[in-house]
C-alpha cells in the first residue's frame, strides 16, 4: 500500500495482493488564489473540518458497502448545506441578486447521468440530478422545468434565504461597485465535488455550484455539463472539476481526461496535469479530482490551492487546501 506523505502524489487503494477489494474517495470544495497569509488559522481549521466531514461522510458509506453514488451523494449533500461552499446554501449571486444552482450526477457503470442548471428553490441540486438520472428520460434540465421536476419527485425545497448568505451578497457588491470580475471576487471558486471507487469496482462522479459571482444571461458552467465538470466510466475513471467554467467547457476537461487515459493509455496523473495544462493555455484556473478503477486518486490544479480530500480503504485519510 503507497502511502502519501503530500497530496501531489496519487495513492492506491490497495495493493493488487490484496484480498479484499479496495474502495478511494476523493472530494473537493473549491480550487483558486489561496494564500497561507489570507486565511487565518481559525479560517484553515475551519475548511479543514468541513472537507473532512464530508470526507467521512463518503468513506462510511464506502467502508460499510454502500456504492460510490451513495458515497457521491453522501458527501455533496454536507457541503451543499454547509455555507462555506459555493453550492446549495452559500452559492454566489448572478447579476440580478438570485442563487442559481447547477448540480450533476454520473453513474460509471452503465454512464447514466442527469443534471440540472438554474435552480433557485431545491435545497440540494445533486439529489435532483440524480433523480433525473434515475428518471432516465432526459439528462439535462434547466430553470423552471426542473424545478416542477423536483416538485413531482417530492424533493426538498427552501426559500430563498435559505441559500443567500451575507458574504457572497458582499462579493455581487463589490464585483459591481469595483467593476471587477468574478476572477477578481471569487478567488476560491468554492464548487463542491467528489469522485468514488466502490468496493464492487464501480465509479461514481458529482459536483455541485452556484457558478461564478455575478453571472448573467442564464450562464451554465461546466460543472452540470456531462464530460465538461463531472464525468465517470467504469473503465477507466471518475472526474470532477472547479474552476472557471468557460474554459472547462472548452477544453471537455472531464472527458478528455478519460479518453487520454483509455485511448493514449496515459496514467491519471499525466492524463489529469496535461488536460489542467491546457486550460491554462487556453486562460483558465482551476482543479480536478479523480478516481480509477486500480483504486488511484489523483488531484491536479493550476491555481494556488484547492480544498480537497482523500480517503482509501488502504488507511489513507487526508485533508489539504493549499499546494503542498
Ligand atoms: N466551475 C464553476 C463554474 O464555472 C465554478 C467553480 O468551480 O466554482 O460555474
Amino acid at each position: 500500500m503507497a502511502l502519501s506523505a503530500n497530496l501531489t502524489q496519487p495513492v492506491r487503494a490497495h495493493d493488487s495482493t490484496d484480498a479484499a477489494p479496495g474502495w478511494t474517495f476523493a472530494i473537493h470544495g473549491g480550487a483558486g488564489t489561496m494564500d497561507r497569509g489570507r486565511m487565518t488559522a481559525q479560517q484553515q481549521a475551519e475548511y479543514k473540518a468541513a472537507l473532512q466531514a464530508a470526507l467521512d461522510a463518503g468513506s462510511a458509506v464506502l467502508r460499510n458497502g454502500g456504492s460510490a453514488l451513495e458515497a457521491v451523494r453522501a458527501a455533496i449533500l454536507l457541503m451543499e448545506d454547509d455555507p462555506k461552499f459555493n453550492a446549495g446554501r452559500g452559492a454566489v449571486f448572478t447579476w440580478e441578486g438570485a442563487n442559481e444552482l447547477d448540480a450533476a450526477i454520473m453513474d460509471g457503470r452503465d454512464r447514466s447521468a442527469g443534471a440540472v442548471t438554474g435552480v433557485t428553490s431545491v435545497r440540494h441540486p445533486i439529489l435532483l440530478a440524480d433523480a433525473v438520472r434515475m428518471d432516465g428520460r432526459h439528462v439535462f434540465l434547466s430553470g423552471a422545468g426542473a424545478e416542477e421536476f423536483a416538485s413531482d419527485k417530492g424533493l426538498e425545497t427552501m426559500p430563498p434565504e435559505w441559500f443567500a448568505t451575507d458574504a457572497r451578497r458582499d462579493a455581487l457588491e463589490r464585483l459591481k461597485a469595483e467593476k471587477l470580475s468574478a476572477m477578481d471576487v471569487d478567488h476560491k471558486f468554492g464548487t463542491v465535488g467528489a469522485v468514488a471507487l466502490d468496493s464492487e469496482g464501480h465509479l461514481a462522479a458529482g459536483t455541485s455550484t452556484g457558478g461564478l459571482t455575478g453571472k448573467r444571461w442564464g450562464r451554465i458552467g461546466d460543472a452540470p455539463m456531462i464530460g465538461a465538470g463531472t464525468y465517470a466510466d467504469d473503465r477507466v475513471c471518475a472526474v470532477s472539476a472547479t474552476g472557471a467554467g468557460e474554459y472547462f467547457i472548452r477544453a471537455g476537461v472531464a472527458h478528455e481526461i478519460c479518453a487520454r487515459m483509455r485511448i493514449g493509455r496515459e496514467g491519471p496523473q499525466v492524463a489529469a496535469d496535461a488536460v489542467m495544462a491546457e486550460v491554462k493555455e487556453l486562460g483558465g484556473d482551476g482543479g480536478v479530482i479523480l478516481v480509477t478503477p486500480a483504486g488511484e486518486a489523483v488531484f491536479s490544479f493550476n491555481t494556488t490551492g484547492m480544498y480537497r480530500g482523500r480517503a482509501t480503504s488502504g488507511g489513507v485519510n487526508e485533508v489539504a487546501i493549499f499546494t503542498e
